[in-house]
């Protein structure tokens, strides 16, 4: 079928909405209409990349209503309404054991562009394989094929704008804390960073129970919207030592701190900034090359803890997570929307270009 699709023609190039054929469902995939996709910070990092093979097609928190399934799909049916998430094997250990975030096979699921097994692509532009179903979708278009595992169904009278950033940055925020961190009730919590994800981790925060909720960033208006969301305090890190500050606020150092910036100086504040027993989960993207220094015998003897996490975080399987965090978002805990800054699809080039400059938060692009 003929679909239309952002795709992009070079490393860090604008991208160009043109029209592409996209196979039939295959056995296991969905065919899902897009509503409406977040724009997340991943999207630009591999737009960044000057090594794929072009053109490709990113965008990974789609939303929207499914119109046809392959061959053996149970889960959903023509017409649900669902959001979509990373893909995942099913098989490996991790998932086995409910880690799907942690799936061993998650590079060649999400990364490797698409290509069926023997050598095709779902993904053509004038007869030229395009790089796609990029992190389990391909979002910036008209029409994802997803995979089972990466479709999570949603009731109907749900927003689909609003929801969509749930996919991605929402969850690894707001995974980070509740799934990976666990933070006990009347604790104090640190974040570095307050853009979505960032947000996210601190609107967790509050729902764990949090007490002391602490933002840094170098942003004014980003501090003003982490107060809105309950922040207690904040903190100008352009103005003076972050760590220095947090020290005081909780008395020797947090309980719980996130770094949501992906900067390995940042990192090394926010293992710094903890207390006694503290722990901090490290969620911004620093690449593979990079290293963070800290110092062993201060782990050793505060008994501190440094974990990784990514999208739904520890223990935790997204078709739960994300019901559970819409369950929040109804209650007014998760008010995801005071994130948002909305764009038309023919307008994605500037929902690029404002995420890129800091000046919107979480980018929605909605589809006509
Ligand atoms: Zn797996
Ligand atoms: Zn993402």
């Amino acid at each position: 079928m003929k679909i239309q699709a952002a795709l992009a023609f070079a490393s860090n190039g604008p991208l160009s909405i043109e029209e592409i054929d996209l196979a039939e469902p295959g056995p296991g995939d969905i065919l899902v209409r897009v509503v409406a996709t977040g724009l997340c910070h991943t999207d630009l990092t591999v737009l960044a990349n000057p090594q794929l093979p072009w053109p490709a097609l990113f965008g990974h928190e789609g939303a929207g209503v499914v119109e046809k399934v392959g061959a053996g799909v149970s889960k959903v049916a023509p017409g649900d309404h669902v959001l979509m998430t990373t893909a995942s094997c099913g098989k490996c250990p991790k998932c086995l054991s409910g880690n799907p975030s942690y799936c061993a096979n998650f590079r060649v699921m999400n990364m490797s562009g698409g290509r069926c097994a023997d050598g095709t692509c779902t993904h053509n532009h004038n007869g030229k394989p395009v790089f796609a179903r990029f992190l389990g979708q391909s979002s910036f278009a008209s029409h994802v094929l997803a995979g089972e595992r990466s479709v999570i169904k949603v009731d109907a009278d749900l927003p689909l704008d609003i929801l969509a950033p749930l996919g991605c940055g929402i969850q690894t925020g707001a995974g980070a804390v509740l799934n990976t961190l666990r933070p006990r009730v009347g604790s104090s919590f640190v974040v570095f960073g307050a853009g979505g994800v960032g947000l996210a981790a601190l609107m967790a925060a509050r729902i764990a129970g949090c007490t002391t909720l602490i933002a840094v960033d170098k942003v004014a208006s980003r501090l003003e919207l982490a107060k809105e969301l309950g922040a207690t305090h904040l903190i100008d890190a352009a103005q003076g030592d972050a760590v220095v500050a947090i020290r005081e606020i909780t008395d020797g150092g947090a309980d719980y701190a996130v770094e949501a910036v992906g900067v390995p100086k940042v990192m090394e504040q926010a293992i710094s900034a903890l207390g006694l027993g503290g722990s901090v989960a490290l969620v911004g993207m620093a690449g593979a090359e990079a290293s963070v220094a800290f110092n062993p015998f201060l782990l050793q003897n505060q008994g501190l803890t440094i974990k990784g996490s990514i999208m739904a975080g520890e223990n935790s399987v997204p078709d739960d997570f994300i019901a559970q965090l819409i369950g929040y978002w109804k209650q007014g805990q998760l008010p995801v929307e005071k994130l948002l800054r909305f764009y038309a699809f023919n307008d994605i080039n500037s929902a690029i270009r404002d995420a890129q400059d800091g000046s919107a938060i979480k980018p929605v692009i909605r589809l006509p």
